[in-house]
């Protein structure tokens, strides 16, 4: 009995702590969740080292990059190739830039104890689904419901 009864404290310990938020996450388990959010922060610096490559952060907008103008030199071919780079490092900037929201994004939800949860029907996410994709916040269905209405 003493064993069943540690038993049943230790479920409703795990049941507790795995409730931060206001959302219960009591099906993911913390050394996943871990394990995607040292992922989501390895990403994310990978993605900020390659936006300070392209971009420089703007002063008055703390969230947005201004995208380098580069300086190969003052000659005509010079400047030709300085306009297709910058026009590279902008659509390259564009595409590191909702990655980085993505993951900010994902980091948020994980500190609000809302991370793998679906947010268009509230319904778990599959972990699988999560390990490939961290970033994703919608479930399979909702997905494939969005993407055959758009
Ligand atoms: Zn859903």
């Amino acid at each position: 009995m003493v064993y069943l009864g540690m038993l049943i404290s230790g479920l409703l310990l795990k049941q507790f702590l795995g409730c931060p938020g206001n959302f219960c996450l009591k099906n993911m388990d913390k050394k996943i969740l871990e394990q995607i959010k040292k992922d989501l922060l390895a990403q994310k610096k990978k993605i900020e080292e390659d936006l300070n490559a392209v971009s420089h952060k703007d002063e008055y907008e703390k969230e947005e990059h201004k995208v380098t103008f580069p300086d190969f030199g003052d000659k005509p071919d010079d400047n030709a190739l300085e306009v297709g780079e910058y026009s590279t490092n902008l659509a390259t900037e564009k595409i590191l830039e909702s990655s980085l929201r993505d993951i900010n994004n994902a980091l948020n939800r994980i500190e609000k104890g809302t991370y793998g949860i679906c947010k268009y029907c509230g319904k778990e996410i599959d972990e699988k689904r999560l390990l490939i994709r961290p970033v994703a916040s919608a479930c399979v269905e909702c997905k494939s419901k969005l993407q055959k209405s758009s």
